[in-house]
């Protein structure tokens, strides 16, 4: 059994990351349940070095463990790839959901619904216990809309039309396992699944 610490306290993350790489001699724990603090600037151009930074901040504290960290974030084409590795704090440094959307929404006053294209996307940073490295990516591509739908997900999801439902509905308007099957992270997390597998 090898403990895997993810570099993060979000139960949403945490439960999708235990779902998608169910390997049994893997044993997950957040970083509460180490007893570990880490917060580093993610200060990064990129969101693999943002994941990097984190999992290598873990990593310090606990070199023996492997280390899961992930950074994700939308990238809207219109806005030459803004707000990226900006995405929680859009609006400004504690900016809530509801100011990132409707800043979000501003900066897109006027656009059509053609250049409105954008894509979340995902990067994760796996340190086996041996240090060394893995890099996946996952990506998924949609439009954003003009209003906000949908009570479920979280950030972005009530403007994101995902192309994979047909820009239908958002991600806020689907059931959470209906989002993991095809977001950027169920993505990344299934792509670090194949890595895994094969290495
Ligand atoms: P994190 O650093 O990976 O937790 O994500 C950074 C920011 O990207 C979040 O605060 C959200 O604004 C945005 N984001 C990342 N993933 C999602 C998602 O699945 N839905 C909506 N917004 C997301």
């Amino acid at each position: 059994m090898q403990t895997v610490v993810i570099a993060s306290n979000n139960k949403h993350k945490v439960s999708e990351i235990r779902q998608i790489l169910n390997f049994d001699d893997w044993d997950f724990k957040t970083l509460a349940e180490m007893g570990i603090t880490s917060d580093p600037e993610e200060n990064a151009d990129s969101f693999e070095g943002n994941a990097r930074i984190k999992a290598q901040a873990v990593r310090s504290l606990c070199p023996e463990c492997a280390v899961l960290a992930d950074d994700s974030g939308l990238v809207v084409d219109a806005l030459g790839g803004r707000p990226g590795v900006y995405s929680s704090r859009f609006a400004g440094e504690d900016a809530t959901d509801a100011e990132n959307n409707q800043l979000l929404l501003a900066e897109l006053e006027g656009v059509s619904t053609e250049d409105r294209t954008a894509r979340f996307v995902c990067t994760i940073v796996f340190y086996d216990a041996t240090g060394a490295e893995f890099v996946a990516q996952g990506s998924v591509e949609g439009v954003i809309g003009t209003d906000e739908r949908g009570d479920g997900g979280f950030g972005y999801d009530p403007l994101f039309y995902p192309d994979v439902f047909d820009r239908t509905c958002t991600l806020a308007e689907v059931a959470p396992e209906d989002k993991n099957r095809v977001s950027h992270r169920g993505n990344a997390l299934r792509a670090l699944r194949e890595m895994m597998t094969i290495s």
